[in-house]
């Protein structure tokens, strides 16, 4: 079946400014059908790391959520946290960063922010979806609880993903810290024996028990393991009246993680990593499963709206943002999740790179401009995965909303 993927250009005058033209995009792409008087509506965006700027400008979420409110419905920002230890792993942190972002109370003519997943990413409801690779999936609780989603995506590169649009903004970007862990990889996270200071604040927030302090001294042969009560006579890790030098080191039972990736934000040193232990295509279709736990109870009640422009190389989730691979192209919204990616990455790949990026290879309009940044990333097993579990379809056809003219 062939989906609906409207798109309008950066082209603006007088009469018509691109905030006009997104009211008028998304109104012919149908965002009222998905509404209902009351709606409480989940504007799902990345409200970008601090030090990068690729995100979404806020004047023209702005735009969107007007829309929402003149269709009756009660919109609010949302995001989930993140699973690393960046400026978005807790919510305070979080709604910080967003508002240091452009995304305040005042900017966003007093629309809410609200972490899907709580406080500090632990709020989550697991949605059974018996899929190839996950039977149940962890989304944010406020998510699952929305009666509507509007997806607002950045289109970029990705460093895992090869790209992320609408897919990954839900799939990745509405998992709960247990989900996004899932996603990365199969096995529990692995301490850093080396920077470990020995503080226990993982095993002391760990809800698996699966963490324990172990007593290592200098010599390998003398090394004992340890509970976190024990009273260890050198603490500090001071040399020992023998000359040993003795430390505290965590260590992680695999047997008793359940994946929570609390320790991972515990850490102070950042001495708890995910192993990526993951195939890139395991990885892409555990993300489409994801997105397929979030859509399951939005069915004709979800809405994609994807910007293609400031197109860094990677995530915004970076603290920083590369120069553009391409130009700035249009944005784009539709109903149908997998058909609004196709025709994103279509139009970056008809497009010649940007001189000034950091492009090397696939230069040319027509080329792979996301196989050009990461060769080994095979983006599109995410779009053929994503239409075989029914979210969507790859065939679409472009309708194309022009600038208003005087004449
Ligand atoms: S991921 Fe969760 S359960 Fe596993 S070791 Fe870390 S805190 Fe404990
Ligand atoms: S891994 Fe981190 S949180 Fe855990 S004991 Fe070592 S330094 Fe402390």
């Amino acid at each position: 079946m062939m989906s609906t993927v409207y798109f309008t250009d950066f082209k603006a005058n007088s009469r018509e400014n691109v905030s006009g033209k997104i009211e008028r995009l998304i109104e012919a792409a149908g965002i009222s059908d998905i509404l209902s008087k009351d709606d409480l509506a989940a504007v799902k965006l990345h409200f970008g790391e601090k030090g990068n700027v690729a995100f979404i400008r806020p004047p023209y979420i702005r735009k969107i959520v007007e829309n929402i409110r003149k269709n009756k419905a009660v919109p609010f920002l949302t995001d989930a946290n993140t699973l690393y230890a960046g400026t978005r792993s807790n919510t305070p942190s979080h709604i910080k960063t967003a508002v240091e972002n452009g995304f305040s109370y005042s900017s966003m003519d007093c629309t809410p922010i609200i972490i899907a997943d709580g406080l500090r990413g632990k709020s989550e409801i697991a949605v059974e979806v018996n899929q190839k690779h996950c039977k149940e999936v962890y989304i944010g609780s406020e998510i699952v609880s929305a009666d509507a989603l509007i997806s607002v995506a950045h289109v970029k590169g990705h460093e895992l993903s090869g790209f992320g649009g609408a897919l990954k903004n839900i799939g990745m970007g509405c998992a709960s810290r247990k989900g996004k862990l899932e996603q990365h990889s199969n096995v529990s996270p692995k301490i850093k024996k080396k920077t470990c200071i020995g503080c226990g604040n993982c095993a002391e927030h760990c809800p698996g028990n699966a963490i324990s302090l172990e007593s290592i001294s200098s010599e390998p042969s003398s090394s004992a393991p340890d509970s976190l009560n024990i009273i260890d006579p050198h603490p500090d890790g001071k040399d020992t009246p023998a000359g040993k030098k003795r430390s505290k080191k965590a260590s992680i039972d695999p047997d008793l993680c359940i994946g929570c990736g609390e320790c991972i934000l515990r850490c102070p040193t950042a001495s708890v990593s995910i192993q990526w232990n993951q195939t890139i295509p395991v990885f892409l279709e555990k993300m489409m499963e994801y997105t397929l736990g979030v859509l399951q109870n939005k069915q004709g009640k979800s809405f994609f709206i994807n910007f293609i422009m400031d197109i860094s190389p990677a995530c915004d989730c970076m603290p920083y943002n590369d120069s553009p691979i391409v130009r700035d192209i249009g944005i784009l919204a539709s109903k149908d999740p997998v058909a609004i990616d196709q025709a994103s990455v279509d139009l970056v790949n008809a497009e010649a790179a940007l001189p000034a990026g950091c492009l090397k290879t696939n230069i040319l309009p027509g080329e792979d401009k996301f196989r050009g940044l990461y060769p080994e990333v095979n983006w599109e097993r995410q779009l053929e995965y994503a239409q075989e579990i029914g979210l969507g379809s790859r065939k679409y056809h472009l309708e194309n909303i022009k600038t208003l003219t005087w004449r």
